[in-house]
C-alpha cells in the first residue's frame, strides 16, 4: 500500500538534487509500528554516500545556493511550505503508517514543518549585523554569516517537525545542508528532498542519506567538510556525536530528551490543567523528547489529580496510526521491550489507572499500555530516566520549595510547566526552575515554532526554533576599518 502513495525513489539517496543508488547498493528495511509488517526499502548509507553528499554541499555554497540573494532564499522557503501544505494528506499518511503516528498528530506535523519553512522563508532577508562603536577614526561592523556546510542528524519521532526547525533556519541562512534521518522512519525526509526539488532549490543546497546511526551518522558527523552539526536524539548517542565533532573543532547543537515536569499547585484551574497534564505525556505514545513525563502535584489536590487523570487515562484508546486514536505503537519491537522494561522497573509502585488497548489486540504492532503510576520517592528509576513511552508518574509535594527541589533532580532540563494562579509564584518559579522553556498555564504553547527551544545539562546544549536558531546556523565575522 505504501509504495502506491510514495511519489520519489524511497530506495535512493537525494544528493546534489538526483536520486542515486546508494554507493554500497545495500539496503535498511522499515517496518509498519502498526501492525509489523514490512513496508520497504530505503538506502544504507555509508561514508562514500556522506562524501559525495559533502561535495555536492560546498559546491552549493561556492555557486548557486551560496551566491542566492536572502530574498530569493526565502521565496524557495515559503515555495517549499505551500508544496508541503498542497501535499498535506499524503505526508501525514506516510508519516502514520512509517512512524505510527496517529492520523491528525502526523497532519499537525506536516502543518508545523510548513510553518518552519513559512518562519524561516520570512526571515531569511531580515537577519544583519551592528556597527560597534569603537574609536573615532574607525569604522567597526559586524556581518552575519553562514556557516558553510551543517549536518542535520535527527530521529524517527518527530520527523517533519525536526526538519523544519533545523533544516528550515540552516537553509534561511544560506547554508547547504546534509540530512541524516533515523534508519526506523525516513519516508517523510525522502518526501521532502523530493518537495525541494519540485520548489526549484538549487541543486546541492540539500542532500539526504539514510542509514544506520553507525554508519552515516558516525561518517557524517567525523566528517572534516562539516562545518556545524545539529543532532537530535538520545543522550547516549550525543555524547558520540559531540566527541567525533570534537576532533573538528566542528560546532554543534545537541537536543538530547528529557524528564520533564509539571508543577501542580493548590491554586491552579484544575479543570484547564487535566487535559494539557495527561496529552504532554501521552503524544506520540511518550515518544516525544518534551514528553512531560513527572505531574508534581501538591498534596492537598492529589485525590483530585488522581482521579481527574485516571478518567482520562480511561478514555486513552491504543491502536493502529491510521485508525486516529489517541495512542499509536511505539515504533519498534526494540522500543516497546524498553517500554516494558520500565513498566517492570515500576511494579514496587502503585499504578492509578491505565488506557485500553482493545483497539490493538489483533494487530501484531508495538503496542504498549499508558500507565499512570503514583511514586512518592523522586528517585525512583521511573522518575530519573526518560522513558519514550506513554508512562507517567504522580509525585507529592508540599510546598514551594519542595516542588523546586524535585523539579530540579533530574539530570535533565528541557521544559517546565507551572499550574498556578499565584502571579507571584510563577514568577519565582519561572526562574528558579532548570529547563529551557517554562510554561506557564499551558504546555508547549501549542508548538511554539517561534520559541527558542532547547535545554540544559543532559538535555543538550544551542537552541533551536524561533529567531534564535538562525543565531546557531550562523556566526558573525566583525570588520575594522579605519579611516584616518
Ligand atoms: P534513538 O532516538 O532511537 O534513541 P539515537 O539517538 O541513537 O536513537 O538516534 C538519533 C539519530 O542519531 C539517528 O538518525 C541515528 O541513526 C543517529 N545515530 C546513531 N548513532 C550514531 C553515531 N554513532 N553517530 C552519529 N549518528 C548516530
Amino acid at each position: 500500500m505504501i509504495k502506491e502513495i510514495l511519489w520519489f525513489p524511497s530506495n535512493k539517496c537525494f544528493i546534489d538534487g538526483n536520486w542515486i543508488e546508494p554507493q554500497n547498493k545495500k539496503y535498511i528495511q522499515l517496518y509498519n509500528p502498526s501492525n509489523g509488517e514490512f513496508l520497504t526499502e530505503i538506502s544504507r548509507g555509508t561514508k562514500a554516500d556522506i562524501n559525495l553528499a559533502v561535495r555536492a554541499a560546498e559546491k552549493s555554497i561556492y555557486s548557486n545556493w551560496g551566491k542566492a540573494e536572502a530574498v530569493d532564499r526565502g521565496r524557495i522557503l515559503r515555495k517549499m511550505s505551500n508544496l508541503i501544505l498542497k501535499n498535506i494528506d499524503k505526508l501525514a499518511l506516510i508519516e502514520s503508517i512509517d512512524v505510527g503516528k496517529p492520523l491528525d498528530q502526523s497532519k499537525s506535523d506536516a502543518i508545523a514543518l510548513a510553518r518552519y519553512l513559512e518562519f524561516y522563508g520570512g526571515a531569511s532577508d531580515k537577519i544583519h549585523g551592528t556597527t560597534i562603536p569603537f574609536k573615532k577614526d574607525f569604522l567597526v561592523y559586524s556581518i552575519r554569516e553562514p556557516l558553510g556546510v551543517t549536518a542535520h542528524i535527527i530521529p524517527w519521532n518527530y520527523p517533519m517537525q525536526i526538519i523544519g526547525r533545523s533544516i528550515g533556519a540552516s537553509l534561511a541562512m544560506g547554508n547547504a545542508c546534509i540530512l541524516k534521518p533515523a534508519e526506523e522512519a525516513c519516508l517523510t525526509a525522502l518526501a521532502f528532498g523530493a518537495i525541494a526539488k519540485e520548489a526549484g532549490l538549487p541543486d546541492g543546497a540539500l542532500n539526504i542519506i539514510p542509514g544506520y546511526g553507525k554508519e552515516a551518522g558516525k561518517a557524517l558527523s567525523s566528517h572534516q567538510g562539516v562545518n556545524f552539526i545539529s543532532f537530535t536524539g538520545s543522550f547516549r548517542t550525543g555524547t558520540k556525536v559531540q566527541a567525533s565533532a570534537a576532533k573538528n573543532v566542528t560546532g554543534t547543537t545537541l537536543e538530547l530528551g528529557g524528564k520533564s515536569p509539571q508543577l501542580v499547585f493548590n491554586d491552579c484551574n484544575i479543570e484547564r490543567a487535566i487535559p494539557f497534564l495527561v496529552k504532554a505525556g501521552i503524544q506520540n505514545a511518550g515518544q516525544t523528547c518534551s514528553a512531560s513525563s513527572r505531574i508534581l502535584v501538591q498534596e492537598e489536590l492529589l485525590s483530585r489529580v488522581t482521579y481527574l487523570m485516571g478518567h482520562e487515562y480511561k478514555k486513552l484508546r491504543v491502536g493502529p496510526a491510521i485508525k486516529n486514536l489517541e495512542v499509536g505503537p511505539v515504533i519498534s519491537k526494540k522500543q516497546q521491550t524498553i517500554v516494558e522494561g520500565y513498566l517492570e522497573a515500576g511494579s514496587d509502585l502503585q499504578i492509578l489507572s491505565t488506557g485500553s488497548l482493545n483497539n490493538s489486540k489483533d494487530e501484531n504492532g508495538f503496542y504498549c499500555t499508558p500507565t499512570l503510576f503514583m511514586c512518592d520517592d523522586p528517585s525512583h528509576i521511573l522518575a530519573q530516566e526518560e522513558i519514550f513511552g506513554p508512562i507517567q508518574i504522580l509525585i507529592p509535594f508540599k510546598d514551594e520549595e519542595d516542588a523546586i527541589n524535585i523539579a530540579n533532580s533530574t539530570n535533565y532540563g528541557l521544559v517546565a510547566s507551572i499550574w498556578s494562579e499565584n502571579g507571584a509564584r510563577q514568577m519565582r518559579l519561572a526562574k528558579a526552575i532548570k529547563a529551557g522553556q517554562i510554561f506557564i498555564n499551558n504546555y508547549g504553547a501549542g508548538g511554539g515554532i517561534e520559541l527558542p527551544f532547547g535545554g540544559i545539562g543532559r538535555s543538550g546544549h544551542g537552541r533551536e526554533k524561533g529567531y534564535e536558531a538562525l543565531f546557531s546556523f550562523s556566526q558573525i565575522k566583525t570588520v575594522a576599518s579605519f579611516h584616518g
